[in-house]
């Protein structure tokens, strides 16, 4: 296998489906299987959930809500789309564990290093709850955090289009699609991948990122195979 840890980054909203919001379980259960495939091979996998599919911070702040009342609406959101996580992964046979950044004992373990690196050893799945803890980030600069900090061997960034593109494909017909990018390239070129505050973590700790169709049946086991999916930010 071509990683031996990775940190899966599953944005809340991919988890509603078709659906306008909330969870769509057969969402939920699909990729549940997909992390299966890839737990069944020895690798050890950590996941940052988010939590758009429920609440958003921003949009609390645009309708007149005081922003960090509004974060925190958010990251209690990605505690509970971390439980649903859990639930599905456990009903087909995986050991998880969620670790969540802001204290609530009594539905999740605290967020400790250690311990969630000895979790992953032991080959359970860690899901990463809560964020930072912090208002006025993402959960993307979540995920790089703890990627960073777990020594994950890469990011992988699950979305709804299969990768990084000259221009937004859904608006521009001849936008190509690159296989690897440079961080820089994809600073020089203004193009979108993260929040800055998640892409320069990244950077600056020359941790890569892959950008993948996560709705793709397989790609997430053909990618820690070492196969060309999506794309690759590296250095
Ligand atoms: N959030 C936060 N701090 C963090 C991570 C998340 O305050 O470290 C809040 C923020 O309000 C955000 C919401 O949680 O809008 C949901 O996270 P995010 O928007 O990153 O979810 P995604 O877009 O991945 O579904």
């Amino acid at each position: 296998m071509h990683y031996k840890r990775i940190l899966l980054k599953l944005s809340g909203e991919a988890l509603m489906g078709e659906k306008q919001y909330g969870i769509d379980s057969n969402r939920l259960n699909e990729y549940a299987g997909e992390i299966k495939q890839v737990v069944d091979k020895g690798i050890e996998v950590a996941i940052v959930i988010g939590g758009g599919n429920i609440f958003r911070g921003l949009t609390g702040a645009a309708t007149g809500m005081d922003r960090v009342q509004g974060d925190h609406m958010g990251m209690l959101a990605t505690v509970i789309n971390g439980l649903a996580l859990q639930s599905a992964l456990e009903m087909c046979g995986v050991q998880t564990r969620l670790q969540s950044a802001i204290k609530i004992n009594e539905v999740a373990e605290p967020f400790i290093r250690r311990r969630a690196m000895r979790h992953l050893e032991k080959g359970r799945v860690v899901i990463f709850g809560g964020g930072t803890g912090n208002p006025y980030f993402t959960t993307d600069s979540a995920a790089v955090l703890r990627a960073i900090e777990i020594e994950a061997d890469v990011i992988l960034k699950g979305t709804r289009v299969d990768g990084i593109y000259t221009a937004d494909p859904e608006k521009d017909k001849n936008a190509t699609k690159f296989d690897s990018i440079s961080f820089q390239d994809v600073l020089t070129k203004g193009l979108k991948v993260m929040d800055t505050t998640a892409f320069t973590l990244s950077q600056e700790n020359e941790l890569p990122i892959v950008v993948f169709d996560m709705n793709k049946k397989g790609n997430l086991l053909k990618i820690v195979d070492g196969q060309t999916i999506g794309t690759t930010v590296n250095i």
